[in-house]
């Protein structure tokens, strides 16, 4: 069962995320610039700004799903036209706004003034967007940011940053604020030390027994979407691993007779983490870590973190615009999940292919034979859908991950 809940960190969790959907509709109808991003924009930018709140879709629709409402709301987008095929993520949010925000935890998104997407993690995104663009009559600003199979080059850095130039003089022109360096700068430090707590609370991944499941890390991800830039994202994520730290101390464990140490690869299945971990913790098994999770903070497929040096904050900024997998090359991916692999000492692979997101989904075959021949580490392929319950099926997941086990059993008695 999921420990979130049953720790001073979950409740605070549930108590920030009711303040910051509150904040921003106060704020919002107070007549604050409104801003809705994607997950990777650089939020830390808009505390230049006086008056401007920002909101995230993508999120805004992972707690639709988690709150257990996420076909709802797909059938909505279904319904005026979308197709059951596109990301989940956009069939919730676009069918939320289109049904004025009705069945959602947060009552919807104020409307915004301006959207900004990128195109880092998916093409969809933009698209997306863009509807809302049409539909609202919104501008839509976007982020072009080159495909990463390495190192990031200086001149894609370069080109990042002239567009994060570009953004804070087109919110300057349309919401008549002035841009402050010292505000934006102080946001991200308080992202970097929040990042540093992050990294602290997995690391008791590592433990054995884990001192923590991925599926509380999938929960504890909402304020690096929504509240990064701000005091109670560093407090938050301090309180997180601070108390996680003593937990572990005390020897109490999620899974205290941890036999099978396991590995995500996908997003997280919002509507299914409870069923799932409590499950998987009967027989012994616990899903200790995730890519998802793990690539926050890092860039190009590393695994440590990505500091802020102080410096120059747009620097810092283009370059974490490489965290994510999505983005991501053979390369890279094989890089990441193998030092993951490594260092929390798994046992198994739950690749998670994911009807949703496709650019996450598409070179699991190849990653799954990778592991498999090179570090000899056992896998299955399950089919989720992140968001949409619909497109998931209980049985047939539990029976692989059963034969996952199987498989860890039979590796471990040759
Ligand atoms: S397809 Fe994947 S990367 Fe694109 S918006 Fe959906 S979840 Fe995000």
């Amino acid at each position: 069962m999921s420990e979130a809940n049953k720790t001073d960190a979950g409740r605070h969790l549930s108590k920030i995320m009711q303040n910051a959907y509150m904040d921003l509709h106060t704020r919002a109808k107070e007549g604050a610039f409104v801003v809705w991003i994607a997950i990777n924009v650089p939020a830390e930018l808009f505390y230049g700004f006086e008056n401007l709140v920002y909101a995230v879709p993508e999120s805004h629709a992972a707690m639709n799903a988690g709150k257990g409402v996420g076909a709802v709301q797909c059938e909505k987008a279904e319904r005026i036209g979308y197709s059951m095929d596109l990301c989940s993520y956009a069939r919730i949010d676009i069918g939320c706004a289109a049904d004025g925000g009705r069945d959602s935890p947060s009552f919807g998104l104020p409307k915004p003034n301006l959207l900004v997407s990128n195109n880092n993690n998916c093409s969809l995104l933009v698209k997306w967007f863009d509807v809302h663009h049409r539909e609202m009559g919104v501008p839509h600003f976007i982020i072009d940011v080159p495909f990463c199979y390495g190192p990031q080059k200086e001149k894609d850095r370069n080109y990042i940053i002239r567009q994060f130039y570009d953004l804070i003089q087109t919110i300057e022109d349309l919401s008549g604020q002035r841009f402050d360096w010292d505000k934006a700068r102080q946001a991200l430090d308080y992202t970097n030390r929040g990042i540093v707590h992050w990294k602290r609370f997995l690391s008791h991944a590592r433990h054995r027994p884990s001192g923590i499941t991925a599926f509380d890390s999938f929960v504890q991800m909402a304020p690096f979407l929504i509240m990064r830039g701000t005091p109670e994202f560093e407090a938050h994520y301090k309180l997180l691993a601070d108390e996680t730290e003593q937990r572990v101390k005390a020897g109490d464990f999620p899974v205290p007779d941890e036999r099978y140490r396991l590995f995500w690869d996908n997003i997280a299945p919002w509507h299914q983490l409870r069923d799932m971990s409590s499950n998987l913790a009967d027989s012994g098994a616990n899903i200790i870590g995730a890519t998802y999770t793990s690539c926050i903070g890092t860039v190009e497929g590393s695994f440590d973190m990505y500091p802020y040096d102080g410096r120059d904050p747009m620097r810092y900024l283009a370059r974490t615009q490489n965290c994510y997998i999505c983005p991501h090359g053979m390369g890279l991916r094989r890089r990441a999940m193998r030092q993951a692999v490594e260092t929390l000492g798994i046992d198994g692979i739950v690749f998670a292919s994911n009807r949703s997101c496709k650019p996450y989904s598409v070179t699991q075959m190849d990653q799954q034979k990778f592991m498999s021949e090179h570090l000899g580490i056992p896998s299955v392929m399950v089919d989720v859908d992140h968001a949409d319950v619909r497109k998931y099926s209980k049985e047939s997941t539990f029976t692989r991950l059963e034969a996952l086990l199987e498989m860890i059993d039979a590796k471990r008695a040759a």
